[in-house]
């Protein structure tokens, strides 16, 4: 019980921020405060704000949840709680564990789990915690309808059609036929038709139209049964799309669908590092693994406590480093009111900022680094190592504090 653990446990500052109290939501999740390297602020009205603006451009339809792979990375027992809190009631993952940990969360949602059924023994998982599996494939169809005459009722269960993306779902022949034989034998109950589209953050895309036309036939099909396609840039595209539930997952937690939309999605995660060293080098120097980059002027290092191991990606090394052709100048953090470039590569658990210009003494070990939030933008942060929004969320690690504000009036 006197564990040197218990006496290290974070408590819980108070936070104020503009003329709003903000106070913790959750206490922290993942390392201590004091001990960790890199500090994600998780902003809980903006994500409640996200949600509901999202319900808003999804006009009569509801909007889900999607928090498959952990909430993209933030968390699923901070994301999860708040998303509850702004109203969403429907969950999609991807795999049977995480809409375990959702059900969990969340006793009376809607759980939609995305990966199908890999074989028959996963069935019973799924009708334990009352997840309802997404059907993706013949044999997906059969498992279930096997498990529900083992359980002598149809239960729920939705199912994917494929109208265009060549990836999970069948085919619109089959889906089409499905409808009829079901609708004789009633052996499952379908409680969703969805599908999904594969170019919708490219609004002009003529594949938008098609998979809309194809998925409409299904869905009469299928008379009564809810019908989802659109995700977050789906919602962006329109009333076409939307039908009865609409998916957002990256537009939740800040990632910009489509960009120079009316009303902006606002940012949710700020990830930052903590300085461990600050270093003064002379003009010609070297610094960072293989010496790519050479200092050009004396400069001021600062040695920051995050690395590719924590998800920054070792693609978003600075200038100089032969990784890729598409952002020559590499990524930047924030600190001292100014952008400082990375400096040579990224390594796994550190990553060196040219801080010179924000002035001798400005930036001091345990001070942080922004590397993306309100002033990098976590779509630039992202470019910037030559990947996706969604890749970046996805890949931060467990060694981040998750430090999360919330407005205490939002508490559910
Ligand atoms: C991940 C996923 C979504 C959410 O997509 P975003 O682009 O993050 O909004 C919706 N539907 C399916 C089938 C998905 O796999």
């Amino acid at each position: 019980a006197n564990s040197p653990a218990s006496s290290i446990l974070p408590r819980t500052p108070t936070c104020l921020n503009g003329s709003n109290k903000l106070t913790e939501f959750h206490s922290h999740s993942g390392a201590d405060p004091r001990l960790a390297g890199g500090r994600l602020t998780i902003d809980i009205p903006a994500l409640m704000a996200n949600y509901r603006l999202l319900g808003e451009l999804s006009g009569g339809a509801r909007a889900a949840g999607v928090v498959k792979a952990n909430a993209y990375g933030l968390g699923i027992e901070i994301v999860v709680p708040a998303l509850l809190a702004a109203g969403c009631e429907d969950f999609f993952v991807a795999l049977p564990e995480e809409g375990i940990a959702v059900r969990k969360l969340a006793a009376d949602a809607q759980i939609f789990v995305l990966a199908g059924l890999f074989e028959a023994e996963a069935a019973p998982f799924y009708s334990e915690a009352r997840l309802i599996p997404v059907l993706n494939t013949e044999r997906d169809i059969a498992i279930w309808e096997a498990h529900c005459g083992v359980e002598g009722r149809a239960l729920p269960c939705a199912i994917h059609v494929d109208t265009g993306m060549n990836r999970l779902g069948l085919t619109v022949e089959r889906a089409l036929g499905y409808a009829r034989e079901n609708a004789l034998t009633r052996a499952i109950e379908p409680v969703l038709l969805m599908s999904h589209l594969a170019c919708a953050d490219e609004p002009m895309h003529p594949l938008n139209r098609k998979q809309v036309e194809l998925f409409r036939r299904v869905r009469e099909a299928y008379g009564g049964v809810e019908a989802s396609m659109a995700n977050s840039a789906g919602v962006f595209l329109g009333d076409s799309a939307r039908f009865d539930l609409t998916r957002p997952g990256i537009a939740l937690y800040g990632g910009q669908p489509v960009s120079g939309a009316a009303k902006p999605i606002r940012p949710v995660v700020t990830a930052e590092a903590r300085v461990a060293q600050i270093r003064y080098v002379r003009a010609g120097e070297r610094a960072s693994y293989g010496g790519a980059a050479t200092l050009t002027r004396d400069t001021t290092i600062a040695v920051a406590a995050v690395g590719y191991a924590d998800g920054y990606h070792r693609s978003g090394s600075g200038a100089g480093v032969p990784l890729r052709a598409a952002v020559p100048q590499g990524a930047h953090g924030f600190v001292a009111g100014r952008r400082v470039p990375v400096l040579g590569r990224v390594t796994m658990d550190l990553t060196l900022f040219d801080v010179t210009d924000c002035g001798p003494d400005a930036v001091q070990p345990g001070d942080h680094i922004e590397l993306f939030g309100p002033n990098i933008p976590l779509d630039e942060a992202a470019h910037a190592a030559g990947t996706i929004a969604y890749e970046l969320l996805t890949s931060l690690g467990r060694r981040w504090q998750r430090h999360v504000i919330g407005a205490e009036e939002d508490r559910a």
